[in-house]
């Protein structure tokens, strides 16, 4: 009997069949026809990191007529660096915020207090010395932008107050399995989150998430219809990205694995020493690998290339067939990998530096 597939919005999840999950929860793939009508699709769509959605259909209608909508994203300040996944949330923000989304940056600071007992004040140091400045960095306009800290915004809380009373605890355990008080308080205010842009003006929105995060979206939209008669929610709409791979190949990039987790930032040396040490879909030998060639498919420097590394699909391509026919080696293919991100962290380093000056300008909602 196959393994039951477990989505845990705060713990490490497993999945080896991205189609079982789409089956299993009623999620929408990511198809070709649909992604011919998204206005030129970034590369995780193109490419299908991007691999499901629930309602994209709505949205890039909306987009088509020019009509509103609003795109968000939380940030959560358990640790002090981003990861890649992170990257790919923001990636995909921007997407819409250059598309006229009306964009949301919360920073889930009550969330963090009750899931992984950072307190508010050392949330809100982490928040503005780095989380919000490197989400600047990445691309997110500071001036299309609507920030606040969940503990300060007096809407989100007053929506959290009185949608728990409309949420049972069987619904809590049907949606997140097992739950206990601080993870109740921490979804209460995660699908306030999503639907708080709605408070002023029901509207058409967009949720970017790695697919773990999907058990909250589905409550918003559980609630979303139960409380249409008070307050005319529209369900938001979702897209969800695949994981970035542990480099040893095994599941999501985990912090209690460190070495095969690459942080934002990270210095050239570190990253090198990792991707020289990633699972590849190598032969054993040189010989063997000119023969028979490599497996892109399975390869962690193939999916670094994929998700985070190559812009043009053409390159990513000669890549892989370079790769199949076995004329690309391993060694230098981490080489060029490890060359590519070290780049990436030091224009980011770079950015960051610049965006740590823009942050005492911002506006936090209140
Ligand atoms: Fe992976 Fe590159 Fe080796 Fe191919 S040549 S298996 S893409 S590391």
């Amino acid at each position: 009997m196959a393994k039951e597939i477990l989505i845990d919005p705060w713990g490490a999840v497993l999945i080896e069949d991205y189609r079982r999950v789409i089956d299993e929860f009623g999620l929408q793939p990511l198809d070709d026809d649909l992604l011919k009508k998204l206005s030129s699709p970034n590369k995780l769509m193109r490419r299908k990191v991007v691999f499901c959605h629930r309602d994209l259909d709505v949205i890039v209608e909306a987009m088509r007529r020019g009509e509103e909508f609003y795109a968000l994203t939380g940030i959560t300040t358990s640790a002090e660096k981003l990861h890649l996944g992170n990257r790919m949330i923001i990636e995909n923000m921007c997407y819409f915020q250059q598309r006229g989304a009306k964009t949301f940056l919360l920073i889930a600071d009550i969330e963090t207090a009750v899931i992984r007992g950072i307190d508010l004040e050392e949330s809100r140091r982490r928040a503005l010395e780095f989380h919000v400045p490197s989400y600047l960095a990445l691309g997110i306009d500071p001036d299309k932008t609507i920030f606040y800290f969940q503990s300060e915004n007096r809407a989100v809380m007053r929506l959290a107050l009185t949608l728990s009373r409309r949420i049972t605890l069987s619904e809590f355990k049907a949606i997140y399995g097992s739950i206990g008080s601080g993870k109740i308080i921490a979804s209460l205010l995660d699908v306030s989150d999503i639907l708080y842009p709605q408070l002023e003006e029901p509207t058409l929105g967009i949720i970017p998430v790695a697919i773990d995060q999907d058990p909250h979206l589905r409550l918003a939209r559980d609630v979303a219809h139960r409380t249409r008669k008070e307050y005319g929610f529209v369900a938001p709409a979702s897209i969800y990205t695949k994981f970035t791979p542990s480099l040893d190949g095994t599941i999501k990039m985990s912090k209690s694995k460190p070495h095969s987790c690459i942080e934002i930032p990270e210095d050239r040396k570190s990253v090198e020493e990792k991707i020289m040490d990633a699972f590849t879909g190598g032969r054993e030998t040189l010989e063997l690998q000119r023969k028979f060639g490599g497996r892109p498919e399975i390869c962690m420097v193939f999916e670094l290339f994929k998700q985070h590394l190559i812009e043009e699909d053409q390159k990513l391509d000669e890549i892989y067939q370079s790769c199949k026919s076995g004329a690309l080696a391993c060694g230098e293919c981490k080489t060029a990998a490890a060359q590519l991100m070290g780049d990436l962290m030091e224009e980011f380093e770079q950015k960051l530096d610049e965006a740590r000056g823009l942050v005492s300008d911002l506006t936090f909602v209140e």
